[in-house]
């Protein structure tokens, strides 16, 4: 076996399919943001402005979570020393679960190392937990969360994108006594559109159901104190299990999950990846909770971050640029071919200034590739015009239809 054509075979398909992934080289440095400093495949640097982060709102940055980084660093040292049973849980730990579960208004909080282990290893975990269970998960759920309900291995049906009257069908058609559980996301990352997070805990709920709601990209930016999508429609209450990142608006690194004392007891005990793994280190726990507690008492910066994204938008459509429309923070600009997109996108860097990373098949379906935007409350008005004109010079360039138009 020629095991390294193999590989190779591999990639080329990727690359013949213009999904060659290249990642940008990026030095931010503190204070600058959303400036950034890349490194060119030729060793020059250029300055850039990132628009593409999900640092949404620029607490990778803010010198109350740096600050609480650093100090726990000098006063506890760098890892956290073992799995949490195993002398990894550190005081930080548990003053940060203490705060998220208040955060969303629950018993208590579970951490993981990120938010894709908190969804794989919650969902496939719950199997074993609920025997027969069936999970109802929307087709457009993240990937950490197919991969957990692919991972436990019981029943599942998968329902149209946001579509209730498609749940409702198949939580009717199941049988009444099964346990089961309906998993889906309040703001969809890639499209920006949010569910309808009350009316499906209600339905849920008529069928005896519990809910698994991701607000991954949600947590810090809405509802009056960054509890999410729930917060701010009221529905907190009526979600069993909530769970987040401490990756995006927060701007350090982490998952968790949020419910009542006994859902989180038995995933405590019963999660492979919670248990096996070593536990977030002393900085990321602080700092983490030095940007919960921070966000949670200043919502005029998710009122600045949501005025930024509008602002880009109607910048985008006077322009004639497809924007995708949605009610949230993000900002997708389609462009409908994988190769284009890489083009504009390579081009916007390289000549403009402007990193924005193509979104390819398959994070997204096939043919509706395109440019992902994330304006936090730093980009300025001026930063959001350059960006405006050279998305414009190059759209011309590259004979992409406008809106209400068609390419040449
Ligand atoms: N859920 C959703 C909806 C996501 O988009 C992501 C990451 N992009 C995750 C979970 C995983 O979160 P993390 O980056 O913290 O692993």
């Amino acid at each position: 076996m020629d095991y390294k054509a193999a590989f190779r075979a591999a990639v080329d398909q990727i690359r013949d399919e213009g999904r060659y992934r290249v990642f940008a080289d990026l030095k931010r440095h503190r204070g600058a943001f959303p400036h950034a400093t890349w490194t060119r495949p030729d060793g020059g640097e250029s300055d850039v402005v990132v628009w593409c982060s999900n640092d949404y709102l620029g607490q990778g940055q803010n010198p109350i979570v740096l600050d609480a980084m650093h100090s726990a660093i000098d006063q506890h040292g760098s890892g956290s020393g073992g799995t949490r049973n195993i002398s990894g849980t550190n005081h930080h730990h548990v003053e940060l679960e203490a705060e998220l579960a208040d955060l969303h208004g629950k018993d208590a909080a579970l951490l993981f190392t990120s938010g894709y282990v908190s969804n794989e290893a919650s969902l496939s975990v719950l199997y074993k937990i609920l025997p027969g269970l069936i999970i109802f998960s929307d087709e457009q759920n993240h990937a950490s969360m197919i991969a957990g309900i692919r991972n436990g291995g019981g029943r599942r049906h998968i329902f149209r994108h946001n579509d209730l009257a498609h749940l409702e069908e198949l939580l009717a058609a199941a049988p009444a006594d099964a346990p089961k559980l309906v998993a889906f996301e309040s703001v969809y990352s890639m499209d920006g559109d949010i569910a309808d997070v009350g009316a499906t805990a209600a339905l849920a709920k008529k069928y005896g159901a519990m809910t698994y709601l991701d607000e991954v990209h949600a947590v810090g930016m809405y509802g009056q104190r960054g509890g999410g999508v729930a917060e701010r429609d009221n529905v907190m209450d009526q979600i069993d299990i909530i769970e987040g990142t401490l990756g995006k608006a927060f701007g350090v690194m982490g998952g968790y999950i949020t419910g009542n004392s006994e859902v989180i007891d038995a995933i405590r005990l019963m999660a492979s990846g919670f248990i096996f793994t070593t536990s977030l280190p002393p900085a990321l726990t602080a700092g983490a909770l030095a940007s919960v507690k921070w966000l949670k008492l200043h919502p005029e910066v998710r009122e600045m971050h949501q005025e930024r994204a509008q602002t880009l938008k109607a910048m985008f459509r006077a322009a004639g640029l497809p924007v995708m429309e949605n009610d949230s923070h993000i900002v997708p600009v389609m462009v409908g071919d994988p190769n284009h997109t890489k083009l504009i996108s390579d081009l916007l860097l390289a000549e403009h200034g402007v990193y924005v990373q193509p979104i390819n098949y398959p994070t997204v379906p096939r043919g509706t590739e395109r440019l992902r935007f994330t304006p936090t409350p730093f980009h300025t008005d001026d930063m959001m015009r350059k960006l405006v004109g050279a998305m414009e010079q190059l759209w011309a360039h590259c004979n992409v239809a406008r809106m209400g138009g068609h390419a040449a």
